[in-house]
């Protein structure tokens, strides 16, 4: 079968390939047919090194599609069922997922050293133990959740990643108060999605941040109530706060840098929610004066940063009232062939999410 691989890491571009196989079938897995699936940032941050991946592998973890196999002991799933793929099952077992915190379970990692597929030359992986820039993959039965008929393909593989993200941060992990002022640094999909979340929960002023300037216009269509080039945040923030800053700054983007030009746009008793994946060597600093006097929280948001699940149907749920929109979200589409130009799109900000159809 057909499968977009990265055969070292540090390589831009992805070979798509048609002597592919997806291997590991059998108990407690389940065979999928991919339909569609975004390109989200980490996918990028996989490649080039910034985001732990072995290598070679199939980048792709925001997807949806069909099941065509079902292995013994799954229950609840059967052939023809349409599903998204979630990279961070949980097993439902373990102390976080008791807890509710389903986004935290690290069950679904101890597969992640597992190689998903095979070539006539060797092993190999998928992208957070899913891998769909690919026709076929086999994942664990709890990888792969049933979706509403309602659900087009391409709007389920959006909820499978960035949309359930960023809403959740802004939902679950920052819980936006209504008639406060956020600053979201960073209007990829996730960043939209973030701004999205911020208009649900009641924000009143939501200002966007991002150097390109078709993202910022994005932005405003999306909810931003204005949108600047990050060079200009420092007069935002005086305009729009006082000076004071804002209730809650969001980065978006998994730097260092952003994180730390986000601290300081926080007001003294805001909150600084970080939702960018960034690299193992680049730290974060905040001295432990400010820390102390500023009261500032620092509040990390990882896959929505809650119950998983209930993210999703709660994805769902606001689409169908018209409360957010996904369609639009998608701004490129593509075949598998035409993988490396929609990658480019994505490192220039060009695209907000591809949807790769297959
Ligand atoms: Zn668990
Ligand atoms: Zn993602």
């Amino acid at each position: 079968m057909r499968a977009a691989v990265l055969h070292e890491t540090g390589q831009e571009k992805l070979e798509v390939l048609d002597d592919v196989e997806a291997v590991g079938f059998g108990p407690g897995k389940v065979r999928l047919r991919i339909r569609a699936t975004g390109l989200c940032h980490s996918d990028v941050s996989a490649m080039s090194g910034v985001l732990p991946q072995p290598a070679p592998f199939i980048p792709g973890h925001e997807g949806a599609g069909e099941v065509v196999d079902v292995g013994d002991g799954v229950s609840g799933l059967s052939a023809g069922d349409r599903v998204l793929v979630c990279w961070l099952p949980a097993c439902g077992d373990c102390p976080s997922c008791k807890r509710g915190q389903t986004h935290l379970c690290l069950a679904g990692f101890m597969n992640a050293g597992t190689p998903n597929f095979r070539r006539p030359g060797g092993d190999v992986f998928g992208f957070a133990g899913t891998g769909t820039f690919t026709e076929e993959v086999v994942v664990g039965a709890g990888c792969a959740v049933p979706i509403p008929d309602d659900v087009p393909f391409e709007i389920a593989a959006l909820i499978g990643c960035g949309v359930t993200t960023g809403l959740g941060a802004a939902i679950n992990t920052a819980q936006v108060e209504a008639g406060s002022s956020v600053a979201v640094i960073g209007c990829g999909g996730v960043g939209i999605s973030t701004i999205q979340g911020a208009r649900v929960r009641g924000a009143a002023q939501i200002v966007a941040v991002d150097p390109v300037a078709s993202r910022r216009e994005a932005a405003l269509r999306f909810g931003a109530t204005e949108a600047v080039a990050p060079d200009e945040l420092a007069d935002a923030k005086q305009r729009v706060t006082g000076g004071e800053g804002f209730d809650y700054v969001f980065e978006v983007v998994g730097r260092s840098a952003t994180a730390r030009t986000a601290y300081e746009t926080t007001r003294r008793g805001g909150t600084l929610c970080v939702v960018g994946a960034g690299a193992m060597d680049d730290t974060f600093q905040v001295n432990m004066f400010e820390l102390f006097f500023d009261e500032k929280r620092i509040l990390p948001s990882m896959y929505g940063g809650g119950d998983v699940l209930r993210s999703y149907e709660r994805a769902v749920a606001l689409w169908r009232a018209g409360r957010i929109d996904l369609e639009s979200m998608i701004t490129h589409r593509v075949r598998l062939d035409g993988i490396n130009d929609a990658l480019d799109q994505m490192r220039t900000g060009e695209a907000l999410r591809t949807c790769v159809e297959l």
